[in-house]
Parts: C-alpha cells; structure tokens; sequence
C-alpha cells in the first residue's frame, strides 16, 4: 500500500478516536482539536493535488522499473491548429505518444482525434468541460462528465479509451470512484512541462523535461492550450525534447505499452 494511503488510515483512526473522547466526556483542549483537524484537512488536500502519492486509489504514473522507453502525454487538444504540428514533429521523429482529449473539443473535431488513432498513437480522456474544480464536485456529477468525454472519443474512434487524466491532475476520492466505475485507469505523470499557465521559454521546457527523460518516465505535455488561445510552450520544445531522447537512446512508447491500463 503508498505511504500516503497508510498515513491518511492512520490519521482517520486518530481523528475517530479523538472524536469518540469527546463523545465520552473526555474532550481534548480545544488547541489540540484545532491542530488536529487542521493537519488532517491539510493531508487530505495534499493528497488530492499530488497524484502520484496514490492517497486515494491506484494511480499511473511511471513504469514499473525494468519497463523501456518513455510515454510522451499530450493534455487539452485536440485543436486544429496545434495538434496537426505536434502529430507532423512525431510522425518526423517516428515517435509515438499518448493524448489526453477533451470530450467537447472531440464533438468539435472528430477527425483530428481519428487522425491521432491513424498515427499510431493512444488515446485516453482529459474530463468533457475541463472542470478544474472536479474534485469538489458530485460523485454523479464527476462520473457523468467521465462518460461523456468517454462517449464522444468512442463516437469518433469506434474504440472504448481506457486511460484517464484528470483536469490538472487532481484525484479525489470521487475522481477514483468515477474512473473505477467508468473502467478507466487514472494516469498522471513523472515529469511535467508546467507550461499551463504563463509563457515559459521553450528552452526552460525542455530543459526541465530533458532532467526527468528516462526508462519508464510518462512526460505531460500539451499539444493545445486549455482554451485554445495561444500555441503551448510544449510545441515548440517539443523538437529538441525528441531530439533529446534519440542522443539517449531512449525509444518512445504508448502508455498502455508502458503498462497502464
Ligand atoms: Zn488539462
């Protein structure tokens, strides 16, 4: 079991047996209520942010170790001005990658996610309206919006994704209820191009992504901005990332060759 699932059982046990002291009489002092639900808020939230701590069910995040080759992801496309240049730059490359698609920029361009497919390359889902704040959402309402992102890839596709991304990479307890109930593996990532917000250099991407390249890495990208305003810094690193893992040695791989799902 992750520590981090360990840690929030513990503290579960503790704030229950706090709680039925103060139902038998033997209140702590209010200090030590305060910090005790303050630090148990605290590891709740911490949980809920960082994935890859697999606080509250299975998370993909890396290879097992032993798996070759590394999993290039792409968030928030498909968009018909960005995704055509980042398939061109695989396709160069003879890269492979995974894309995580947004159910209603699928509806709005299903044959650039049948172009995805014809390319090669796997496809999972990134939420249907992108709602970053999923995790605080209903559990119906969490799965509906799984479904139907689910939903439209099938329509485009013929093919049933199997693989999930949450909006900005938050797990809930609800995110994994929904993905176990939707039949979906919940990916995030080992190294990321943090170049969702702002205007980072392509440079100061590749970089940063070029420390993290090795057997079994899964590197979030983006091959659209969230709103589809403005061309993500991850296109143009995306050359010298690809450039990066040849001079490795490094072969690219799908998620699911990498073992998810
Ligand atoms: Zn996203």
């Amino acid at each position: 079991m992750p520590i981090a699932r360990a840690l929030l059982w513990i503290a579960s046990a503790g704030a229950l047996a706090l709680l039925a002291r103060t139902v038998l009489g033997a209140a702590p002092p209010p200090w030590v209520a305060a910090i005790a639900l303050g630090g148990y808020l605290t590891l709740a939230a911490v949980g809920a942010v960082v994935p890859q701590l697999e606080m509250y069910g299975d998370v993909f995040w890396r290879g097992e170790p032993g798996t070759r080759g590394v999993a290039l992801t792409f968030d928030d496309g498909p968009d018909p001005a960005t995704t055509p240049r980042v398939l061109e730059l695989l396709h160069a490359h003879g890269a492979r990658a995974t894309f995580f698609v947004i159910g209603h920029k699928v509806r709005l361009h299903p044959e650039l996610v049948r172009r995805i497919a014809a390319d090669g390359h796997a496809i999972g889902v990134h939420g249907d309206q992108h709602d970053r704040l999923h995790t605080l959402r209903s559990p119906r309402r969490v799965l509906e919006d799984l479904e139907r992102a689910i939903g439209a890839v099938e329509a485009a596709t013929g093919a049933r994704p199997t693989l999930f991304r949450p909006p900005i990479g938050h797990v809930s307890p609800r995110t994994v209820a929904a993905a176990r109930r939707a039949g979906v593996t919940i990916v995030a990532w080992s190294v990321r191009a943090r170049d969702g917000v702002g205007s980072p250099a392509p440079e100061a991407v590749a970089a940063r992504i070029a420390r993290g390249l090795r057997d079994g890495a899964v590197v979030a990208l983006h091959d659209a901005s969230e709103r589809g305003d403005r061309e993500p810094a991850s296109v143009r690193a995306l050359p010298q990332v690809l450039d990066a893992l040849r001079s490795r040695g490094l072969p690219t791989v799908t998620l699911d060759e990498l073992g998810a799902g």
